[in-house]
């Protein structure tokens, strides 16, 4: 019995009328992904970078960086693996970067806002991203983006940094730039961003969506992103991803909800990210939509 679980985490996932379904890993660390095969997925969908900015050290320098994503690239063998910028404030505050005393924190500088707030930092991500996408399939996402300004800002900023590393001589690539949609304006206007890809941050797009916090339990009733209102940004997402021929995913905790397996792959959603945990349960689910 043991063996079959393993032979059906380690299978790539199909739903029961033949769709196959991308599983990818969501990891805070690179020690998530200790003792893992590779094969019980299809690529890291979701690296959250926070961990490198909450040390007591202070901000981590481009070598400590590049040696951590390179890491995880190494990890992979090959898959795809998609790597966040840093997405602090809001439920994430990080010492020394964050502002205090927002009076809405969520609504205030955070994500993509404060890194391009704080270009001497961002630039240090974008040329540790660069080196470290010469060792796999490296695709760079960015949080909280809103306009396509910020996306443009952004896109200009890695540009910048590639440049400079070429014209050093040090080895790089400049890696594909994708977008979270996880602000409603995002959502409903996906198709006026020039980005590479898509991935669904339901965790952000729920509470926005519904004006319930996240982490406010009085109030979780109403985090629910399984509301026709969040379904259908998602399913708006897909549609401008289907038109622009841009891959898109989800990478929110909704993705690990076996309850919403269903009604997330009938927005025409064919990949999710999941924390290493849920992988299992969520093939087990994937399999028996469309019986
Ligand atoms: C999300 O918002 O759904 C997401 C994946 O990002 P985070 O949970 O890190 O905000
Ligand atoms: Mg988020």
């Amino acid at each position: 019995a043991l063996a079959a679980a393993e032979s059906a985490r380690l299978a790539p996932a199909y739903t029961a009328d033949g769709r196959r379904i991308a599983v990818l890993l969501n990891i805070a660390a690179p020690e998530d992904l200790a003792g893992l095969d590779p094969a019980i997925c299809d690529g890291i969908g979701l690296v959250r970078t926070e961990f490198l900015f909450e040390t007591s050290l202070g901000l981590p320098d481009e070598d400590t960086q590049y040696a951590v994503y390179r890491r995880i690239l190494d990890w992979a063998q090959g898959r795809p693996v998609t790597i966040r910028t840093l997405d602090a404030g809001g439920d994430k505050p990080i010492k020394g970067l964050t502002i205090d005393g927002e009076s809405n924190p969520f609504l205030g500088l955070r994500g993509i806002r404060l890194s391009l707030a704080r270009p001497e930092v961002f630039r240090v991500q974008l040329r540790a991203l660069s080196r470290a996408a010469v060792h796999g399939v490296l695709k760079v996402m960015l949080p909280m983006i809103a306009v396509p300004g910020e996306f443009d800002r952004a896109g200009v900023m890695l540009d910048a940094e590639f440049a400079a590393l070429r014209a050093e001589g040090t080895a790089c690539a400049r890696p594909p730039l994708g977008i979270m949609i996880e602000v409603p304006a995002a959502a409903l206007c996906a198709e006026d961003f020039d980005a590479a890809f898509y991935s669904i941050g339901s965790n952000d797009l729920t509470q926005y969506t519904m004006a319930a916090a996240r982490d406010i339990g009085s109030v979780a009733d109403l985090n629910d992103a399984g509301h026709p209102a969040v379904l259908t940004l998602i399913a708006r997402t897909v549609e401008a991803a289907r038109k622009l021929d841009v891959e898109v995913s989800l990478c929110g905790d909704a993705a690990a909800d076996t309850r919403l397996t269903k009604a997330l792959l009938a927005t025409g959603l064919t990949s999710l990210s999941v924390a290493p945990v849920a992988v299992a349960r969520l093939k087990a689910a994937i399999a028996k939509v469309g019986s």
